[in-house]
């Protein structure tokens, strides 16, 4: 089961990676907590750093060789590397593709540790230049290219933004200036979005949002070409360490065999839940991909399935009355993190570091929801009984 490849998504978010186990006959494979595995009789002209081998964990693990199959099956890519968290896997990427005196372009609003790192580390250590450009316009891009132009870093839909930018007309872009294009793609999941279909050169993942989709485990993936996998695992799984736990990779890899249903829950959820926050005379914007109001809505319907279930909002209010309407709510859980089971909600103020990068309606503040798996009545009425309680 392990080798098809001709399935349709829902059948190899079950099957692919799995298989008999030979020992029992499980019809599961087992979860193999072992830091090291039986060297052969002879090791000595053996690479003890193979990141494609059964060595140490730290190089790689069986239950990591079982989700890495998975992945890479669902993304449509020659290989997978699965890492600690989604910043185990961005910081991967950096790590491996650009040298010193390299240019990168990125989304001027994007995952924090992307900043920090493109925006902060990386140019004061080594010397590389980043432009952040708003990537939902293509011309920014254009605008931005250099001759040492290595990479072009995309996140989409955005977070908490849900700007969503156009993937093959940035992947042409990249290839004409023989630049990489690696997606950020964990508000879509690979059933709502293929970016390697649509010309990325590498997809990441947070693997701890919608792919594990439960809560309870951080991981994180890049899939692309072999090439390019390989020199991830080489350079930054096997010396920057930060590789995956066997127990998470396991939990991963069973939170995934629900995926496509949990994303079209999400989505419709999401959907309705952003219908109801629009209509509501006390909200002053509602960012969802899947409103027809979003700026970017018409790339989101070519290269999305749906819309997921991330959006952002504010409400005609101040920071103190946001703070009592998110403390009001009873069953929307005030948390970090996105794609769990449960709804999670976040308000932050204007003091966000990024906060010149923000939309003109997001500076003053703004709500990231991600709207859960409850029931949508339950959601929507949760949310209306905070409006009440705080008198909007
Ligand atoms: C959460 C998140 C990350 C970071 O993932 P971790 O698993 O928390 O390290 C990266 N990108 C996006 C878009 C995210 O939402």
């Amino acid at each position: 089961m392990s080798q098809a490849t001709n399935l349709n998504f829902a059948t190899k978010c079950i099957h692919t990676g799995n298989d008999i186990d030979k020992e029992t006959g499980a019809i599961r494979r087992p979860l193999i907590m072992a830091n090291s595995y039986r060297l052969p009789e002879d090791a000595s002209a053996m690479n003890w750093s193979d990141p494609n081998q059964l060595i140490y964990t730290r190089t790689t693990s069986a239950n990591q060789i079982y989700l890495q199959e998975k992945l890479a099956a669902l993304e449509e890519g020659e290989e997978c590397v699965v890492l600690a968290s989604g910043v185990a896997a961005l910081a991967g990427v950096f790590f491996s593709f650009l040298d010193q005196d390299a240019h990168v372009i990125c989304s001027n609003v994007s995952y924090i540790a992307v900043y920090r790192l493109l925006h902060e580390y990386f140019p004061d250590k080594y010397n590389i230049q980043t432009s952040l450009v708003d990537t939902s316009d293509i011309q920014e891009i254009k605008k931005a290219l250099q001759p040492n132009t290595r990479l072009i870093h995309i996140e989409t839909p955005g977070n908490p933004t849900t700007r969503v930018s156009d993937i093959a007309e940035i992947g042409r872009i990249a290839k004409s200036v023989g630049a990489l294009l690696s997606v950020d793609s964990t508000f879509a999941s690979p059933f709502l979005q293929k970016p390697l279909s649509l010309g990325a050169d590498l997809v990441i993942h947070s693997l701890t949002k919608y792919i594990n989709g439960h809560g309870d485990a951080m991981g994180g993936a890049i899939i692309g070409r072999r090439e390019l996998i390989d020199k991830v695992k080489r350079q930054a799984m096997v010396n920057l360490g930060g590789v995956i736990s066997p127990f998470n990779a396991w939990l991963i890899m069973r939170g995934v065999v629900t995926l496509p249903l949990r994303m079209k829950q999400h989505s419709e959820n999401a959907l309705k839940v952003a219908s109801f926050l629009e209509a509501h005379p006390s909200v002053a914007f509602v960012a969802y991909p899947g409103l027809k109001s979003h700026p970017q809505h018409e790339i989101a319907k070519r290269q999305m399935a749906m819309f997921s279930g991330v959006l952002a909002f504010g409400l005609i209010a101040d920071a103190e009355t946001h703070n009592k309407f998110i403390n009001a709510l009873q069953l929307i859980v005030p948390a970090v993190s996105i794609g769990h089971d449960e709804s999670l909600i976040v308000y932050t103020g204007p003091n966000d570091e990024r906060n010149g990068f923000y939309p003109e309606e997001f500076k003053n503040g703004h709500i990231r929801f991600s709207v859960g798996l409850e029931a949508a009545e339950d959601i929507i009425r949760d949310l209306q009984q905070a409006f009440t309680a705080c008198g909007l």
